[in-house]
């Protein structure tokens, strides 16, 4: 059996005097999608920082398709661009089009000559739906439209592994949608992929697992359909009972 790509071993993660990750084990295969579900505060977006690097932690350690996490440098260049990440706010560049948000990464990371990067990353837009909006700027897209150029510009880095944390909450409820049919169809086209989400209907269709967290500890694991009807843990039933 191949190493999964994503691994996780008694990942520990202090804030000051808050324990934010705890023992965390966790194995990713891939093309596997894992949603990590769980209350507000109780570490799922240090989890995605940490495995992005964004965030340090103290011990345990974080292996990306057999490598460790670097500190800095080089290194840590690469890891981060292979492993793409999608925030809750867009984080587009204002002052730049659509297409240079695209293509600034393999531009400047990747040293991709010009005309190929706008190549890809037309084709990229196309896939997300937006490519006829490439000469305009952040600020003339509704948010839905914002956040799968956000997509389109992590593809950009063909990462190994893509991170999305809360990629929809920020938006009005029409919009939602139109992000996660792109996520679905990554998902289906066999990205590994670890999305933080309470959209039940996007962990239905696309998640291989559901990894449920409180208080800075893996909970529970279970496939979807199971975690959704017959959670185990008394956290897990309690949180469901409250966004049901
Ligand atoms: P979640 O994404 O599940 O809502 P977070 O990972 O954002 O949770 O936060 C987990 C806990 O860590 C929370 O108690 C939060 O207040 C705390 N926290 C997050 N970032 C920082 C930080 N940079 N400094 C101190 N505490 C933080
Ligand atoms: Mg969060």
């Amino acid at each position: 059996m191949t190493e999964p790509l994503v691994v996780l071993k008694d990942v520990n993660k202090h804030f000051g005097d808050l324990h934010v990750l705890r023992d965390i084990n966790l194995s990713i295969g891939t093309g596997e999608v894992v949603v990590v579900i769980g209350p507000s505060g109780s570490g799922k977006s240090t989890l995605c920082r940490t495995i992005n690097r964004l965030e340090t932690f103290e011990s345990g350690s974080i292996t990306i398709d057999g490598k460790a996490l670097p500190e800095e440098g080089k290194e840590l260049a690469q890891l981060r661009a292979d492993v793409g990440m999608v925030f809750q706010s867009f984080n587009l560049f204002a002052h730049k089009t659509i297409l240079d948000n695209v293509t600034l990464g393999p531009i400047k990371a990747r040293k991709t000559p010009k005309a190929e990067a706008e190549k890809r990353a037309m084709e990229l837009l196309e896939r997300v739906g937006v490519a006829h909006q490439a000469q305009k700027f952040p600020a003339q897209l509704s948010g839905g439209q914002q956040q799968r150029v956000a997509i389109a510009r992590s593809l950009a880095m063909d990462p190994k592994v893509m991170l999305f944390d809360e990629p929809t909450s920020a938006l009005d409820p029409e919009m939602i949608n139109e992000v996660l049919d792109v996520m679905v169809s990554l998902a289906k086209e066999g990205m590994t992929m670890v999305v933080v989400t309470h959209e039940m209907g996007f962990a239905r269709k696309a998640a291989n697992r559901v990894v449920f967290m409180a208080d800075g500890a893996i909970v529970e694991e279970q496939a979807p359909e199971a975690f959704f009807t017959a959670p185990r843990s008394d956290r897990a039933k309690d949180f469901l009972g409250k966004i049901l």
